[in-house]
């Protein structure tokens, strides 16, 4: 029979890089995702600008359009005053021309506040429209480096995921289990003993027990500290032996 714990072990040197390659990933999927909602609210604040803006300018457009009326109307009713027939005919023009003014006063107002206003918003807008673009450029980068990463990783992982399948159909069932029972207290569920101690939890292990670790290869031998496999140092394998087509 082939040596359960020696595929074990290779099984565990898999899940270490493969673990490594998880932690190269790392937090980036979740600042892409944070950087993609940045770049939605500034474009959202600028919309929004933009628009008042817009509104702006409409409103511009039409009151130079209502004070050419206006004058017109007291030119015309100025005119009229000298073809009045009497006082009471005369006033009355007078108060009509007086309210045209008054309404053409009110919207020469308005029109010279909106030029403050126009300004600020433009400001305003600028300032949006750049954070946007920087929003917008740290968005591109997180997803190129997301995706050169994985470019990398995705070969590799594949390879090795290839490699785990074929030595964990070698290994028996219950072997396996008991491993990925360790691995959710432990990522590293099969440690090498170094300095005659687990390399987990650096708990001493006795020199009977180290002698026996050595002797019987095919035993599974657990710390009876933190409950980690335990391997001699001197036989774990190399990630290339774990990867190799044998
Ligand atoms: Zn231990």
């Amino acid at each position: 029979m082939q040596n359960q714990v020696y595929y074990l072990a290779l099984i565990a040197v898999i899940d270490r890089r493969l673990d490594e390659l998880q932690e190269d990933v790392g937090e980036l999927p979740d600042q892409l995702q944070r950087a993609r909602q940045a770049v939605e609210r500034c474009q959202e604040l600028a919309n929004e600008t933009q628009s008042i803006i817009e509104e702006l300018r409409t409103f511009r457009a039409q009151a130079h359009l209502t004070l050419q009326e206006l004058r017109d109307r007291e030119h015309r009713l100025s005119e009229q005053q000298f073809r009045v027939r009497n006082n009471r005919e005369f006033d009355a023009l007078t108060r009509e021309i007086q309210a045209v003014r008054a309404e053409r006063e009110h919207i020469e107002q308005e029109l010279r506040n909106s030029v403050v206003k126009l300004e600020n918003l433009e400001h305003i807008l600028q300032r949006q429209e750049a954070e946007l673009l920087h929003a917008q450029q740290e968005q591109a980068e997180l997803e190129r480096a997301l995706q050169l990463l994985s470019n990398n990783q995705n070969e590799e992982l594949l390879q090795l995921q290839r490699r785990r399948q074929y030595w964990a159909e070698k290994l028996r069932s219950e072997l396996l289990a008991e491993y990925e029972r360790i691995r959710t207290f432990h990522r590293d569920a099969l440690v090498p003993v170094r300095r005659e101690s687990c390399s987990g939890c650096y708990s001493r292990i006795t020199p009977q027990r180290l002698v026996e670790i050595r002797m019987y290869r095919d035993r599974m031998f657990r710390c009876e500290s933190c409950g980690r496999i335990l391997y001699p140092e001197e036989r774990l394998p190399e990630l290339e032996e774990a990867e190799a087509i044998p």
